[in-house]
């Protein structure tokens, strides 16, 4: 297996779900075994911010990564692009605090990552893969998220939601080895964000999801749905194995393993990917 990166440059503009801020990104191709990283070009001496596990600070409705003072916000969406299309080494400039939200999907990545095309690079360094051989756990009431020894790469997400255009949704992501990125492009990518319309009023006042709009997330009221049509009729839980996905990638490589989670958050996904990262760190 060897690690890959961009062939060239990529560059988008939007606007942040949380803070509403106008930011650029521009990701460009990276070293051999440099990972996945941010650089806040607006910032002096453009500190730099690892995508790894180690360097998350908030995950309060998104996933804030940050080093001091220096955070970046809204990164999940952007790195499941990266680790779903395999896309090991980037640099990922961003002259703001917020990764743009764009379409509230992956798809406007992943649809640039195909277009430029990746490079082969050297051999994957074996300390970077970790091997799951025995179930890892984390969970909080009823909610939980797992990775299980498995032959080949699989998510499995459940959902459960009183609102009837939710209601109860199971999806199972399982990529045939080797079309990861042709699968993850067509069945993951595209799966928006989704937001219950009692909660809108109270995450504005909160200070939060400044830059939602019904452009960029879909919206779920005791009626139905605000804005559909939707992607997909199991949208939601396909757009929480997205951000399962970005979430995980916070530990480098996508180890092989089954992943099954249900009524996860971005806290318990994260603190999934810190056990996983820990094994890494055992293993080397
Ligand atoms: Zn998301």
């Amino acid at each position: 297996m060897h690690e890959q990166t961009l062939a060239a440059e990529i560059i988008h503009t939007g606007v942040g779900l949380h803070s509403g801020i106008h930011c650029q990104v521009r990701i460009l191709p990276a070293a051999p075994d440099s990972g996945r990283y941010f650089v806040r070009v607006d910032l002096p001496g453009a500190p730099i911010i690892p995508a790894q596990v180690a360097a998350v600070s908030q995950t309060l409705l998104s996933t804030q990564l940050g080093t001091g003072e220096v955070t970046v916000r809204t990164v999940e969406h952007l790195l499941a692009a990266l680790a779903g299309m395999g896309v090991d080494n980037a640099r990922i400039e961003i002259n703001g605090p917020e990764v743009p939200l764009l379409d509230g999907s992956a798809k406007v990545w992943v649809e640039s990552i195909a277009q430029v095309g990746l490079v082969s690079q050297t051999a994957t360094n074996p300390q970077n893969y970790v091997l799951i051989n025995e179930p890892i756990w984390v969970r909080q009431d009823d909610a939980f998220v797992c990775a299980f020894p498995a032959p080949s790469l699989c998510f499995t997400y459940g959902i459960h939601f009183e609102l009837p255009a939710i209601g109860s949704q199971w999806y199972s992501w399982r990529p045939n080895p080797g079309l990861e990125n042709i699968s993850f492009a067509s069945e993951v990518a595209p799966a928006r964000t989704f937001a219950l319309l009692h909660q809108i009023e109270y995450l504005q006042k909160s200070g939060l999801i400044k830059g939602g709009s019904l452009d960029n997330a879909l919206v779920c009221g005791p009626q139905g749905w605000l804005n559909p049509p939707l992607r997909f009729a199991n949208e939601p839980v396909r757009h929480k194995i997205l951000d399962l996905v970005g979430d995980i990638s916070l530990v480098g490589k996508l180890p092989c393993a089954h992943f099954l989670a249900y009524k996860a958050s971005h806290n318990l996904h994260v603190q999934l990917a810190r056990k996983i990262w820990d094994l890494k760190q055992g293993n080397s």
